[in-house]
């Protein structure tokens, strides 16, 4: 869509014949913003998707917790059929030309760039490294009982965990997420029946199912491949995946295709393929990391101890601990590996290099920090160090004196900032 806006010769290249249904269908509310970016938001907002302000959660206590969304908006229950229609129908008014039911498996050299937004099927890079415990989602369909509200129901089990969503078909998506080593010995049929009646909530809404017992991987995974070549990239779940856990996957793709787009943009009409790769990556990067630290505290809390808790519950990239806050006498200077330089910045379509900070423990770079250039700040620090109290001084010329101790804070606990022994 915004590469045929941008003028492109696009082709889709879809293998299943849309509309298709999809599993993941609770969508939060902050995927409104993004849906505004695309110009879909309206065509969203009015085809008649269910809006829960919130799900029920019983995970760590014996009783439901009400979870609301932040912010004034509810989030979506959607058919995913008709919610990814809507976007390949407006990729399509954009000027995008759809290849019904073909496959993208073997693209030749007629694209001068091709995206692979094949989900986890990877056609272009099928390689991918799990960053937590393989998981499966065992799901089916059931009639919604009437008058049920549309809030998402969320619960832990002993060795699993349950998410339903009442959906606007009338239907009612119970999904159980387990391990693999579940399935040993039984059916899905077999394990989807004894974990279900196991469950607390989700069993007054499974009377009458209405599809078959499905099965699909849902590990976390991150594509091992470069991202970014000179004729391709990796966009959505093609890049990577991130638990279920969160609700959070359709709009991590989203944004991922809004960035692939732009770096697109960067690499054809701008010939900048490594400044578009060091974006991806550090964005991927900081997605993927940022998600799984979510997920893990996620199992964490339910407080449980069985392997598929304990499992999920530790992450493979622990957040920086900074230590304590230097006092205004110490000498600080910029943490080992951080450096001021040019860093890839998303402006509007497309990647520009702007001034700003990357490298030592941050995931991605870094350019302004509460409306202030993040390089223009540290440039007191960049070659020498300097007392907190001096650079206190110099910020607060350019922003109230509290705002600036909660930029040195901000960046001390980024890991941005450190302290040295001679002032
Ligand atoms: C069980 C489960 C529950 C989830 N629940 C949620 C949720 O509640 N909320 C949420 O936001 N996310 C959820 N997710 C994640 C969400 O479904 C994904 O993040 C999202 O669909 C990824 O979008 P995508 O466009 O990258 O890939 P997909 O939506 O998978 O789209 C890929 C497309 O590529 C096509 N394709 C595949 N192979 C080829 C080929 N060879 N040639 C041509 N076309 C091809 C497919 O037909 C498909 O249309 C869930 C995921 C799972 C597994």
């Amino acid at each position: 869509m915004l590469l045929a806006r941008l003028g492109y010769s696009v082709i889709v290249r879809e293998k299943q014949t849309f509309p298709r249904a999809h599993a993941g269908e609770s969508l939060p509310p902050s995927i409104l913003p993004i849906l505004g970016r695309l110009g879909v938001r309206e065509a969203v907002e009015g085809a008649g998707f269910l809006r829960p302000r919130g799900a029920h959660v019983l995970w760590s206590g014996d009783s439901p917790e009400w979870a609301g969304t932040s912010g004034d908006q509810p989030g979506f229950q959607v058919d995913r059929a008709r919610f990814d229609q809507i976007l390949l129908d407006a990729a399509i008014a954009a000027g995008a030309r759809l290849l019904p039911a073909a496959s993208a498996d073997s693209i030749g050299a007629e694209a001068r760039m091709a995206v692979d937004a094949s989900g986890r099927r990877r056609v272009m890079s099928p390689r991918a490294e799990a960053f937590a415990p393989e998981t499966l989602a065992v799901y089916a369909y059931w009639r919604q009982p009437e008058g049920m509200s549309p809030e998402t129901l969320v619960e832990a089990g002993t060795h699993h965990w349950y998410w339903g969503a009442p959906l606007p078909d009338g239907t009612f998506n119970a999904t159980v997420f387990v391990s693999p080593i579940e399935f040993a010995g039984r059916s899905a049929g077999e394990l989807y029946g004894a974990k279900l009646r196991e469950s607390i909530l989700m069993g007054p809404h499974c009377l009458e199912r209405v599809s078959p017992i499905l099965v699909c991987d849902a590990t976390p995974r991150v594509c091992s491949a470069p991202l970014v070549t000179a004729n391709r990239i990796m966009a959505g779940e093609s890049a990577f995946s991130i638990d279920p856990l969160s609700s959070q996957g359709v709009m991590a793709a989203m944004r991922s295709g809004i960035h692939a787009a732009a770096a697109v943009h960067t690499i054809l009409a701008h010939a900048d393929c490594a400044l578009a790769a060091e974006f991806i990556e550090s964005r991927a990067r900081a997605t993927v990391r940022s998600h799984a630290r979510l997920a893990a505290r996620g199992y964490r809390d339910s407080g449980r101890e069985s392997a598929f808790w304990r499992e999920r519950s530790s992450c493979r990239w622990p957040a920086v601990e900074a230590g304590p806050i230097p006092g205004l006498d110490s000498s600080v200077t910029l943490a080992e590996g951080v450096a001021l330089r040019g860093v890839p910045f998303l402006a509007g379509d497309r990647i520009v290099a702007v001034d700003g900070i990357a490298g030592g423990s941050l995931e991605e770079p870094m350019v302004e920090l509460g409306g202030h250039s993040v390089a223009s700040l540290l440039r007191p620090v960049a070659n020498r160090p300097c007392s907190a109290r001096d650079l206190l001084e110099i910020w607060s010329r350019r922003m109230p004196a509290r705002d600036a101790v909660r930029v040195f804070e901000h960046l001390w606990k980024a890991g941005v900032l450190a302290t040295s022994r001679c002032a």
